[in-house]
């Protein structure tokens, strides 16, 4: 779809390598993955493989750039050290009702605390959200969505404590440093949009445009989800599917439009 988008409006294709979890990504697996949407039919103008203006695309060479837009947000007072382990969180917000699926939305227990205070131990920085505020903005292909603070998302990590940026952190970061000009991905993001919406505000940059898509499923109606290994391109190509009848499979299956 983002190569559809990209070429219905001349615009440029970018691959942009996200390894910030170094542990999880090794060079060979960025080179076969590569070749693998090379394979299926990606044509992109810049990347970690053909360089470009905005080079590097590999996150895990961009962390000066990440680390310098935490230091901003914390100079603006727009983050706070928080000490909590998942557990907490899941402890301290556990609504009676809630599924496995529901987002658990962080109850704000460090929103008081100081670096200062905290001694030998891991602390991740997270994002205050303005509680009630509504976050609104018009989707390419969903139309206008509005999202409330606190109450759909809570205040959300912008730094690990394993020292490791959060994906909303890179993910604002280099689309704007590549003049990234539409964002096209899955419709499951689309709250994401909105905390991103709140970072590029904080940041004083400009939000690109946004144009969630429909997910694609399996037979079953599960996501096809990035790291579901028996659907990775590598394993269809090797038994046998061309991308031409991939594409045409995927189409049917996107399911569930903008929810
Ligand atoms: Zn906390």
């Amino acid at each position: 779809m983002a190569q559809e988008r990209a070429r219905a409006n001349a615009g440029t294709l970018i691959l942009r390598n996200e390894d910030i979890d170094s542990t999880r990504f090794k060079l060979e697996f960025v080179s076969q993955m590569i070749e693998d949407l090379r394979w299926f039919g990606f044509d992109w103008q810049e990347g970690p493989d053909c360089g470009g203006s905005f080079a590097p695309y590999n996150q895990s060479e961009r962390f000066v750039l990440y680390r310098a837009a935490l230091e901003r947000l914390r100079e603006g007072g727009f983050v706070y050290p928080c000490t909590c382990s998942r557990k907490d969180i899941r402890d301290a917000s556990r609504a009676p009702n809630a599924g496995d699926d529901e987002e658990v939305i962080y109850p704000g227990t460090c929103r008081s605390n100081r670096q200062s205070q905290i001694v030998n131990r891991k602390f991740s920085w997270r994002f205050r959200v303005p509680d009630g505020e509504t976050i609104s903005f018009m989707d390419g292909n969903c139309g206008e969505q509005q999202f409330v603070a606190g109450k759909d998302f809570g205040d959300f990590v912008l730094w690990r404590g394993d020292d490791v940026p959060a994906y909303q952190l890179a993910c604002v970061m280099d689309d704007a440093a590549m003049g990234i000009t539409e964002v096209v991905r899955g419709a499951d993001l689309l709250v994401s949009t909105a905390r991103q919406i709140l970072l590029y505000r904080a940041l004083g940059l400009t939000p690109p445009e946004f144009f969630h898509c429909a997910l694609v499923r399996d037979e079953k109606g599960r996501r096809l989800a990035k790291r579901h290994d028996a659907l990775s391109l590598r394993s269809l190509r090797e038994q046998g599917h061309t991308p031409e009848a991939l594409r045409r499979g995927w189409l049917k299956r996107q399911i569930g439009g903008c929810h």
